[in-house]
């Protein structure tokens, strides 16, 4: 694979935009494009083969990115489900777009914002919404312009299903001649860490006998290295079973001609904690393996093999796709499209807006957290606590090491802090939101 920072420095970008400015328009003229864009929760950058890890975890993804660009420094804009795939839907950071916790009720995406699938729709795409976890749902605003939206509350164990209602939508819609928009989130890699049989012991020489639920996660009965390997061999497992899935997927689109004319994208919410800084599972940090997360994005005329070190973000997406079909995008979208010029070391913010989970494993209680990528190096600010640090990612890619937060970095996250919000989704409570965010370890 070839390593660029920034797409357009290669001679195939090069030649690709030089055709984009004489058609004035998308890449695929009057014949759109489909776009799969699928999001597989709780996954880290750094568990995939592609992306380093000396396990085989992903045979299917690293051939993908063996066809396309692989963006090697994604952040995600938050560590939890809701707000990142907020961020995903609407190319907007969270502080702007709100979803967020607040109390005892929960925001979601407030469906006056346009997003990926109210964009898409306008063009003229049929759009396919298949999610697995009930923070998706309609309740919060997810399933806003999507012409079919099947969601599951917790969708664990179900890569397989999710895969065959996807392919079984397209036998039912054979010769439908609209462009397609599928937008798949998979939830198996998400503890517990249950990997079906075979893929349970493929890293586990026991399998998934010990400790795999997430309240004796929560009960803090890990906190020795053999068990914290463990639950890192099983996770691995998901990850192996969910691009197996995948892998049938690719196969059964391509078997139905979806994939001739095809944009896909494969990302994650956020990643997860494994004591790298004293705790486990996820929303209560932003450290790199909560944040950094992978991006691999593929179809035809994006240059095969290519990892781009720029720094890149969740918010990038939908712009991204927007470029691609060649749509104007709304006012507002903060991402960038990653295959047009863009600065380098633009800040990329992320947040948690969640009181009650902090950064600092010690203080617990209602703190709000920020940071912001630039470059290399990357600052968090507790908000609450006044506590600020700098990590230079080039020299230390684990976050072990605190600098003092440099002024242009401060003044970049107390920038994003104050961007005003454009969105006010509505709060909701209900109390089986409450027992299943409990259940989740989230609150
Ligand atoms: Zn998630």
């Amino acid at each position: 694979m070839k390593i660029c920072s920034g797409f357009l420095k290669t001679k195939k970008a090069s030649v690709l935009m030089t055709a984009l400015m004489f058609m004035g328009c998308g890449i695929m003229g009057s014949s759109k494009p489909n776009i799969v864009l699928i999001i597989i929760d709780t996954l880290r950058a750094d568990h995939l083969g592609c992306y380093g890890y000396d396990r085989e975890t992903s045979p299917v993804l690293d051939s993908l990115a063996e066809e396309g660009v692989l963006f090697s420094r994604c952040q995600a804009q938050a560590p939890w489900t809701l707000p990142a795939h907020a961020t995903i839907w609407t190319g907007l950071t969270v502080v702007s777009h709100q979803a967020r916790r607040s109390g005892t009720d929960t925001h979601g995406v407030d469906i006056s914002l346009p997003s990926i699938a109210t964009i898409l729709k306008g063009e003229g795409y049929v759009t396919l919404g298949f999610v697995n976890i009930f923070l998706l749902n309609g309740d919060f605003g997810f399933d806003n312009g999507f012409d079919h939206y099947s969601w599951y509350p917790v969708g664990d164990g179900r890569a397989e299903e999710s895969v065959s209602e996807i392919l079984q939508w397209f036998d039912d819609n054979r010769g439908n001649p609209s462009p397609k928009l599928v937008v798949l989130h998979l939830y198996d890699v998400h503890s517990p860490y249950d990997p079906p049989a075979s893929f349970d012991s493929l890293f586990s020489p026991v399998g998934t006998r010990g400790v795999t639920d997430w309240d004796a996660l929560e009960g803090g009965i890990i906190h020795n290295r053999q068990d914290r390997d463990h639950l890192v061999n099983l996770y691995d497992g998901e990850i192996a079973w969910v691009d197996s899935q995948l892998g049938r997927l690719f196969a059964g689109l391509r078997e139905r001609g979806v994939t001739d004319n095809s944009l896909i994208i494969v990302t994650s919410d956020h990643g997860e904690e494994f004591l790298e800084h004293g705790r486990i599972g996820h929303g209560q940090s932003l450290y790199q393996e909560l944040i950094h997360v992978p991006l691999i994005i593929s179809g035809n005329d994006i240059p095969a093999g290519l990892i781009d070190t720029i720094t890149a973000g969740q918010f990038d997406i939908l712009p991204t796709i927007a470029g691609y079909v060649g749509v104007t995008l709304p006012e507002g979208v903060e991402g960038v499209d990653l295959f047009l010029p863009h600065d380098p070391d633009r800040p990329i913010p992320s947040s948690g807006l969640w009181p009650g989970k902090c950064f600092l494993n010690e203080i617990e209680g209602f703190e709000t957290i920020a940071s912001v990528l630039s470059g290399r190096m990357k600052g968090i600010v507790n908000f609450t606590t006044g506590y600020e640090i700098m990590h230079d990612l080039a020299k230390d890619p684990l976050e072990l090491y605190e600098l003092p937060l440099d002024t242009v970095l401060l003044r970049n996250i107390e920038t994003y802090w104050a961007t005003p919000p454009v969105a006010n989704p509505p709060g909701v409570f209900n109390e089986g939101i409450e027992e299943s965010l409990e259940g989740l370890g989230y609150i």
